[in-house]
Formats: structure tokens, C-alpha cells, sequence
């Protein structure tokens, strides 16, 4: 036994030093470090080689994912991604040099007015102590029927976890509800949050690729073929970052129905919903018991740096939840939790027509410049690709910056190098002049 397994850990030194020598080919010739193709073949390998010496297949695909997810991450160190752009922007500004912000996704203007008298109120009320790590009930509850108002589906109190940020949710959903070497489907371009929480948790990504030519649109028999005994979740964020795209209704059922169809839980981002221009629904109007629904106050209320949001999901789901959040944070701040609660009260009316008015300031002058795209449906984003041969949205980012005006590249997204995502979070003007000097930079290139 000691000798096969001393075995197995040299072999996986051996496999993890040519991952490594791959990775940097990889590098040099501008190739993506994640190449389903390639993955698969090896997936029907093992998948024969186990019929043929009687392992459980399911256990040696459990294993392949392991030894996949060791080579992505040892290829993936020292990645850019849109966040490395946004700490240089930062360092450029503590420089003294003035940067318009179009890569960071969070409202330029003020939380509720509300928000702020709230804060102050809660130490008067004594929200100065540890609190339930589900979160106060009164929140709860508010949520609960906020909930059920908004996206057309009974909520209780039961079903609701607070949590700091949606992210957080994410987080939690896949450590919780997945077990290293389950498999959980991506649809790319995707916020790359669900691959790192994924991949953190020991969970490999399987990518749903889609295309501008496609209007961004899965294709259901792709998402079918990819799924096997390992596959345990699906992720849909609908109003997408960084597409804005909104899946027809026919589709997302069509989605839907494989996930019940196949027992999978569905992860379900729609923190993007106050944001939506065009027909949208919450998956929680498919009342499946394996949907967990993830919502915040960032972008709705403008309260990115107050960090809450909440999960929706069935009680089961939620208890597991919960235990991981009372790990790592105890509880969320009262205060916060209380500011939210006064600012479900709040009129927002003004926020979806506010940010509908930047994205216009974008569409039009991304169609002015000769951008290639489609008009978002919904959030804050304008996704878009540079035809030009060779263009590399990460290069053209850096240089961009140089120029005082911070974008993602489309490369932290998925496999989407000739894209950048240009985010409508700054006054008109500001926008209009990023724009400008955008399209300057790009002319020059
Ligand atoms: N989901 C998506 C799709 C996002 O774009 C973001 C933030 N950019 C989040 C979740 C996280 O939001 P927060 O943690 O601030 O609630």
C-alpha cells in the first residue's frame, strides 16, 4: 500500500512539472489554459480504462477532475484578470494621475438617503453585539415578502440567508452543496468568481462556451452532453456580467428542465435583476426545490462597500449554508443588516433609468466607434469585441490605462481574448470621454 501510494505522488509530481512546462507554451503562443477538447479525450480514456479494469467510473473521473484542476491551477498562477487591471488603476491614482473608471462594476452614485440615518439609529437601538448567523428576523421577514413581491414566488423566512455580498452566497452554495471532484457547468463568457469558488472547493468547471454570433445563447444539447454522474450544479446569471444578456424565458425552462431532468442544483445569480430592459424572470418562478437564488444590495441599492446580500433556496439547502457562514464569519455586521433593512423601504425607481441612460451613452458611441457587440439587454455592461487580427484585450487594457481610462479585458470571462467589457458606471460626460480616448488608443494600435 505505502509503495503505491509513494508511487502515485511522485507520478503526480512528474504530471504536475509538465503541466507546469505546458502552461508556459501555453503562455507563448497566447493559447487559453482551459481546453475542453483535450480534457474530454482524456475524460474518454480514463472512462475505458475504468470499464476495462472494473474501478468505478465515476470515482476515476472524480480523480481525473483532481489532477485537472492541480494542472489548471499551477498554469494559472500569476494570470491577469480584470481585478489586476483595477489594483493598477488604483496605484496609478495614489500617483496623482486621474483615471475614468470603466472596468469596476459598482453604481457612481449614493445609496438611499436612508441608509445613512439607519447606520447611525443602530447604535442607538443597541445593534452593537453578535447576532444569528442566518441573520436578523425582522431582515428576514422583510425579505421574505420583498421577495415574494418581486420575483412572483412564495418566500418564507426560513428560506432566507444573509449574507456579506453576493459573492459570499457563491462561495458558500459551492462549498457546501459540492464535493471535490463534482463537476459543475459554467456558461462563459461567466463572472470568474463561480470557476474560482469552484476551483477552490476542489470542483472542476465544465464550459458551456457561447458567441457573440449566437446572441450569447446556450446551446441546450451542448449543456446535456456535458453532464454525467459527476455533474452536481449549474450556474445561470441572468442579467449576465459581462454579456447584459437575458435568456429568453423558453430557454431558461429548457435549462430548467435538464437541471430537474438530472438532479442538479441550480445557482442562480441574479443580483443583476433591478437592472433588466427587457423581459426577465427569476428562476424562483420554476419553484424547484435544488435552486438556490443569489441577491444583493451592491447593485440594486448601490451599497458595494456596505458588503450584504442574501441567498433564496429551500431550507435544507440554506441549514447547510449557514453552518459554513457561522464558521468563517459568525454573523453579518447589525448595522448593515439594518441600513438594508430601511432600504427595502426605499424608492429605487430612479436607479434602473439612471444606469439605462449610461449604457445608451455606451451603445452609442461603441456603435459610433465600430465596436462589434450586442446591445445589453440588462447590468451595467457593455461586452464587445476589436476586430482586429491579433488584438489581445488584456494588452490593449494595460495600454489603455496608460491613457488614464481603466476596461476588463474579456480574457478573465472565459476564452474571450478579443473582447474587453466597458462598464456604465460613470457620469455621462466621463463616459463619453473614456469612449473618446478608447477609441484614440485603438486607432493608434
Ligand atoms: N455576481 C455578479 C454577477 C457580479 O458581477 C458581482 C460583482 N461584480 C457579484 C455577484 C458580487 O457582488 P457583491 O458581493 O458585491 O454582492
Amino acid at each position: 500500500m505505502d509503495d503505491i501510494t509513494i508511487q502515485m505522488v511522485k507520478l503526480l509530481k512528474e504530471r504536475t512539472n509538465i503541466a507546469k512546462q505546458i502552461g508556459e507554451l501555453k503562455k507563448n503562443s497566447g493559447l487559453s489554459i482551459n481546453d475542453e477538447k483535450r480534457e474530454e479525450q482524456l475524460r474518454t480514456e480514463v472512462s475505458e480504462l475504468c470499464k476495462q479494469i472494473g474501478l468505478d467510473e465515476s470515482i476515476g473521473k472524480k480523480f481525473l477532475n483532481f489532477l485537472l484542476n492541480e494542472s489548471i491551477k499551477v498554469q494559472s498562477e500569476g494570470k491577469q484578470t480584470h481585478l489586476t487591471i483595477f489594483l493598477k488603476a488604483k496605484n496609478l491614482e495614489q500617483q496623482g494621475k486621474r483615471i475614468i473608471h470603466m472596468e469596476v462594476g459598482e453604481p457612481d452614485f449614493m445609496p438611499p438617503k436612508i441608509v445613512q440615518s439607519a447606520l447611525g439609529e443602530s447604535y442607538d437601538k443597541g445593534f452593537v453585539r453578535y447576532g444569528p448567523a442566518l441573520g436578523m428576523p425582522s431582515l428576514r421577514e422583510a425579505l421574505a415578502k420583498y421577495s415574494t413581491k418581486k420575483f412572483g414566488a412564495e418566500v418564507k423566512q426560513e428560506n432566507i440567508l444573509v449574507s456579506p455580498g453576493g459573492r459570499f452566497s457563491v462561495f458558500l452554495a459551492i462549498s457546501t452543496l459540492l464535493n471535490p471532484g463534482d463537476e459543475i457547468i459554467v456558461i462563459e463568457p461567466a463572472w470568474p468568481a463561480y470557476r474560482d469558488c469552484a476551483t477552490n472547493a476542489g470542483v472542476k468547471v465544465r464550459t458551456i462556451s457561447t458567441t457573440l454570433e449566437n446572441h450569447w445563447n446556450p446551446f441546450i444539447p451542448e449543456i446535456k452532453q456535458t453532464i454525467n454522474s459527476n455533474t452536481k450544479m449549474i450556474v445561470l446569471n441572468y442579467p449576465n456580467n459581462p454579456t447584459g444578456k437575458i435568456l429568453e424565458p423558453k430557454i431558461q425552462d429548457q435549462v430548467m428542465d435538464l437541471a430537474k431532468q438530472y438532479d442538479l442544483y441550480v445557482l442562480s445569480d441574479e443580483i443583476y435583476s433591478e437592472y433588466a430592459f427587457s423581459m426577465w424572470k427569476s428562476v424562483l418562478t420554476n419553484n424547484y426545490k435544488k435552486s438556490i437564488t443569489i441577491q444583493s444590495f451592491s447593485k440594486s441599492h448601490a451599497m458595494t462597500g456596505l458588503r450584504i446580500g442574501y441567498t433564496i433556496a429551500d431550507k435544507s439547502i440554506i441549514e447547510k449554508m449557514v453552518r459554513l457562514q457561522a464558521l468563517c464569519i459568525t454573523n453579518v455586521a447589525e448595522p448593515i443588516q439594518y441600513a438594508a433593512l430601511k432600504a427595502l423601504d426605499a424608492d429605487i425607481t430612479q436607479n434602473p433609468k439612471t444606469v439605462k441612460s449610461k449604457i445608451d451613452v455606451l451603445v452609442e458611441s461603441a456603435k459610433k466607434i465600430g465596436l462589434d457587440f450586442i446591445p445589453p439587454d440588462g447590468a451595467m455592461y457593455l461586452f464587445a469585441r476589436i476586430n482586429k487580427p491579433g488584438f489581445d484585450g488584456l494588452e490593449f487594457a494595460n495600454r489603455l490605462l496608460d491613457h488614464g481610462v481603466g476596461i476588463a479585458p474579456g480574457d478573465g470571462f472565459g476564452n474571450y481574448k478579443s473582447f474587453i467589457r466597458i462598464s456604465a458606471c460613470q457620469d455621462q460626460d466621463t463616459l463619453q470621454k473614456g469612449m473618446m480616448i478608447l477609441d484614440e488608443v485603438l486607432k493608434g494600435s
